[in-house]
């Protein structure tokens, strides 16, 4: 009797497994379809924006990130539609095109250390995080700081340090940056983030109105201190909230 119901849980434990490959297997194929849909329009505007072609790690980073371990359970259906989705609390998970825009815009190398202002799901931090050194991200509601930092462990992700705060002033102690992306809307570039940047580094964030189209802008500090902004294309991201 006890080695029948091993086996049927052996069984059952087996074809459960086989049904998550399965499934695993299902999302891949539907992640490569997006980022095969949506590579040649971010190169373009990478090439446009750079002078130089989009590097192939962006896309195999995309490749390999999870985004349907991001949503909710009841959108994981939706998880490899280029489309943000709601993650709760008012917030949401930035449409693929835009990530991928965001990170290839930040030519990300593997020593660098960046910075995320709005961690949300994790999901921009996990991308980033197959591509650099280390990810410091902060968010300022707790429940997301909390459920993100579960989940990028979960997932293995050991170079993202997530913490709870206003992203606005950055983080002084890890500073300074490579790369700064701020994935909340912003009325102005905050300026202790320019501060944080390094010398020839990078911040991409969106600037603008609250809750109406912003511009996707492209900060460059040059090797002299000079900063230089570019705006890339029209967006559209939750507020930067906060009490600066
Ligand atoms: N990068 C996220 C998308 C985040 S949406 C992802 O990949 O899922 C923007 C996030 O910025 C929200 O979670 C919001 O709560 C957070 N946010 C807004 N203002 C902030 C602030 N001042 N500091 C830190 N996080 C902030």
């Amino acid at each position: 009797m006890k080695h029948f119901s091993y086996r049927v849980i052996i069984v059952v434990f087996s074809c459960l497994c086989a049904a998550a490959d399965a499934h695993g297997q299902e999302y891949a194929e539907q992640r490569a379809a997006l980022v095969d849909a949506i590579r040649q329009d971010v190169s373009n505007t990478v090439e446009h924006i750079l002078g130089t072609p989009m590097e192939t790690q962006v896309t195999e980073a995309l490749k390999s990130v999870p985004r349907h371990e991001f949503v909710p359970d009841a959108q994981r259906n939706l998880a490899y539609l280029n489309q943000p989705l709601p993650i709760g609390y008012g917030q949401t998970i930035s449409q693929p095109y835009v990530v991928a825009l965001m990170t290839a815009l930040l030519d990300p190398q593997p020593g660098d250390v960046v910075f995320e202002l709005g961690t949300g799901s994790g999901y921009q931090a996990a991308v980033l995080a197959e591509l650099v050194a280390d990810v410091h991200t902060v968010e300022i509601v707790p429940p997301l700081a909390e459920s993100a930092t579960e989940r990028l462990a979960r997932l293995g992700y050991d170079n993202v340090q997530v913490a709870q705060g206003d992203g606005y002033y950055g983080k002084p102690q890890a500073a300074p940056f490579d790369g700064i992306v701020v994935t909340a809307a912003a009325s102005h570039i905050p300026p202790p983030l320019v501060e944080q940047l390094k010398p020839g580094g990078r911040m991409i964030i969106p600037v603008g109105p609250a809750y109406q189209l912003q511009h996707l802008m492209l900060v460059e500090k040059d090797e002299s201190g000079e900063v230089r902004t570019r705006s890339v294309l029209p967006v559209a991201f939750v507020p930067l909230t906060g009490g600066h």
